[in-house]
């Protein structure tokens, strides 16, 4: 018997969800599927493969590293763009394993051209502006004082121009379009001079509400995993379930302490149910008496302090459980639901963090429909 606790992810969900994208964005435009930080904690591997079947027809990692994993796990035909910066030898494994690069500095040009030289290969690039979101990227200015000469050179392929938004998540569209319209200026720029290749700067948000944000080709994450990439979108499918089972179950009278710092107490008699998941889980310990749980269908309160391998869930004493019952911590049962959005809302932070929060201390199980 393995552990308990574990989170069975719903291939079946990943695959609607990017079924969604691809009816949405058309059949000019193509699908990468961003599998980085673990496929967002589900397995990158598995999501990739479910993914790929649904229609995708790239995948987006943050670290070569991540791309080798991918590779060697047999993923060898299909592109994969590293989204973030490589840097030394991450360069040299990005081109041992045909993995695309994001530039925007001269400096690792040269690199990549060095290396890719040495290795007798043309190392495949995509160039990144920074139209707003004010991280990585270089400017419109930047951009157009001498990028299309050095992009010639026979060690390189140049396969993309991108940008990435900072506030397509939020109700005003606004922001979006003007960082939209600098990356069409750099577009121009470009277009009047030489072919030009793969256009891309749309997230799962701006692919789902924005159809002038499509460009080539959407990069879609956390909608994927059915994580809503704004508070109003609808039609994504959850596809992490974390579930545990009660360990241990005790009666207990009112006004009894429960866990450290003696931060919960009865306000009568209860059966206080432990279960083995714990902030080591990812299950995070600023949810301590704030989070529910579901046994049965029912929500029920997670009381006291949440330990590192445990935590304890109030039920009233005459409650129709059992040691052994399943506990659902994160998706359904019966007809409710606890999403990574209440979760992220006590927290305070978003879902992408508590999917790539889960540790890999639990282990995942896949299904999918037939
Ligand atoms: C992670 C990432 C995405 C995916 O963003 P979501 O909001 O999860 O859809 C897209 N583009 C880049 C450059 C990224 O790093």
């Amino acid at each position: 018997m393995t552990r308990p606790t574990e989170a069975l992810v719903d291939l079946s969900a990943i695959q609607k969800n990017i079924g969604l994208y691809r009816k949405t964005v058309g059949e000019d435009v193509a699908v990468m599927a961003v599998v980085k930080a673990d496929g967002y904690g589900h397995g990158a591997v598995p999501v990739a493969h479910a993914a790929l079947q649904a229609g995708a027809q790239w995948l987006g990692v943050a670290l070569a590293e991540e791309g080798e994993v991918l590779r060697k796990a047999g993923l060898t035909h299909v592109p994969i763009l590293i989204l973030g910066q490589s840097m030394g030898g991450q360069i040299d494994l990005a081109l041992r394993y045909g993995l695309e690069l994001t530039v925007f500095d001269p400096e690792t040009l040269r690199q990549v051209e060095d290396k890719a030289d040495k290795r007798g290969v043309k190392a495949s690039v995509h160039v990144k502006i920074d139209t707003g979101m004010g991280r990585v990227g270089m400017s419109l200015e930047e951009w157009q004082s001498g990028w299309l000469e050095r992009l010639q050179s026979p060690y390189l392929r140049w396969r993309g121009l991108m940008s990435h938004f900072a506030e397509s998540d939020s109700e005003d569209p606004e922001f979006t379009r003007v960082q939209l319209g600098r990356f069409l200026d750099a577009v121009e720029f470009a277009r009047t001079r030489v072919p030009l290749p793969i256009l891309h700067v749309a997230n799962s948000a701006s692919a789902l509400r924005y159809p002038g944000t499509y460009l080539n080709m959407v990069r879609v994450g956390i909608a994927m995993y059915g994580g809503k990439p704004f508070p109003a979108a609808e039609g994504l499918q959850p596809a992490m379930t974390l579930k545990s089972r009660i360990g241990y179950l005790k009666t207990v009278p009112k006004g009894f302490y429960v866990g450290y710092g003696r931060t919960y107490r009865t306000a009568g008699p209860a059966l206080i149910a432990t279960v083995p998941i714990g902030y080591a889980d990812g299950y995070r310990r600023g949810l301590s008496n704030q989070a529910e749980v579901l046994i049965r269908g029912r929500r029920y309160p997670v009381v006291g302090r949440i330990s590192m391998d445990q935590l304890t869930v109030a039920l009233p004493p005459d409650a129709p459980v059992r040691i052994g019952e399943a506990v659902t911590l994160l998706g359904a049962d019966g007809d409710d639901r606890i999403t990574a959005e209440e979760l992220a809302d006590k927290l305070g932070t978003i879902s992408y963090e508590i999917f790539t929060g889960i540790s890999p201390r639990v282990p995942r199980r896949y299904s999918v429909d037939t």
